[in-house]
């Protein structure tokens, strides 16, 4: 068989230009695994792709999906001890809204039977994002005082939970709506700010003794805000642009406070830089969901055939957590 169904686009826009057609089914390269896809996590950068605005990363398909859980079907060279009929889930670099995908062996993780393939599936890209950011470029310790923005997002979930999990000595989140709010502190938040009725969220966290630590999806409309919440020697690391990419700043307060800036992106990392997320994933994150330390946030699962509507769910900003595409 060389040919498989995905989602395609006739070209870069709305939902009404998603398609389900034939297209070349992959072969594995070195230390490759082609699964069948059973379950794949649904992303806000999946959107931002699809409106043409973040293109897949060179030599990378153009179909959309950054996580998978599924089969394997076929086992590259040098694909280490995978083996067909594997059940097995893990972070992609796209191409996950197909029948099949590629998976990189060394980010391949075995499928605990406690979860379904929608769970496994929801899983790397929300907790890979949140340790790279929180743990590996930020530094979160016990002690730490975290602010995680939308909070209520797959990956603000995970970043809320990973916070308490590592004993920060607070975790404050901001999100859109009481809904969100309360979800925030379901996950362990111990104050969640609703940013639609209270937008100075700099000068109440200024006054309950600042941050250290920011995680920020949104950028521009939040720089200011952000600088005036962190306490000396604060680290806001951008990961998003959700509310716009261009910002004016008075740098005075950052070389005052001594404060860092670090812009971040997981999908464009080289896999050696994602082989210890995948370690963090399995020997970290998977025993605490396991013991029901930390839990699982799947809003909705959707069928294969309704991309767009899940699409238009998440750009409607619905989601608690995250959302999953169910193969038949
Ligand atoms: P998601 O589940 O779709 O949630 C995004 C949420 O952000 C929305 O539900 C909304 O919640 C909030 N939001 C949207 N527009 C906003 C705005 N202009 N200002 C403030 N809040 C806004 O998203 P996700 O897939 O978890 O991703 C979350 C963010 O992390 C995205 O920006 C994504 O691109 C980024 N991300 C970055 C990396 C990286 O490596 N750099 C990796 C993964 C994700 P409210 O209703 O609360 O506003």
């Amino acid at each position: 068989m060389n040919t498989m169904h995905g989602w395609q686009q006739t070209g870069p826009g709305g939902t009404d230009t998603l398609f389900w057609g034939e297209l070349p089914r992959p072969r594995p390269g070195r230390g490759e695994l082609l699964v069948r896809v059973k379950a794949a996590g649904i992303n806000r950068a999946d959107i931002v792709q699809r409106e043409g605005r973040y293109p897949a990363p060179a030599g990378v398909t153009p179909v959309l999906g950054l996580e998978v859980a599924g089969e394997v079907v076929e086992v590259g060279e040098g694909a280490g001890t995978w083996q067909v009929g594997d059940a097995v889930f893990g972070l992609v670099a796209g191409g996950a809204y197909a029948e099949y995908v590629l998976l990189e062996a060394e980010l391949a993780l075995a499928k605990p039977e406690s979860l379904d393939w929608a769970e496994a599936a929801s899983l790397p890209e929300a907790w890979m994002t949140a340790w790279l950011n929180l743990v590996v470029l930020g530094g979160l310790t016990a002690g730490t005082r975290l602010l995680i923005h939308a909070g209520a997002s797959g990956v603000g979930a995970a970043a809320i939970q990973l916070g308490r999990l590592f004993g920060a000595e607070a975790v404050y989140a901001t999100a859109g709506g009481p809904h969100k709010t309360d979800f925030c502190r379901q996950l362990g938040a111990t104050l969640a700010l609703d940013y639609r009725t209270e937008p100075d969220f700099g000068a109440r966290l200024k006054a309950l003794g600042g941050v250290d630590l920011i995680l920020d999806p949104v950028g521009a409309d939040y720089l200011e805000r952000n600088l005036s919440a962190l306490r000396p020697d604060g680290r806001l690391v951008l990961i998003g642009l959700m509310g716009g990419a261009n910002s004016t700043i008075s740098l005075g307060t950052m070389l005052v406070k001594r404060l860092s800036l670090l812009g971040s992106t997981l999908r464009a990392l080289p896999v050696e830089r994602k082989m210890p997320l995948a370690q963090a994933l399995r020997e970290r994150v998977l025993p605490w969901l396991l013991a029901g330390q930390a839990r699982l946030t799947i809003d909705r699962r959707f069928g294969f055939g309704e991309l767009a509507a899940a699409h238009r769910y998440m750009e409607d900003n619905a989601n608690l957590g995250k959302l999953v595409l169910v193969a038949p």
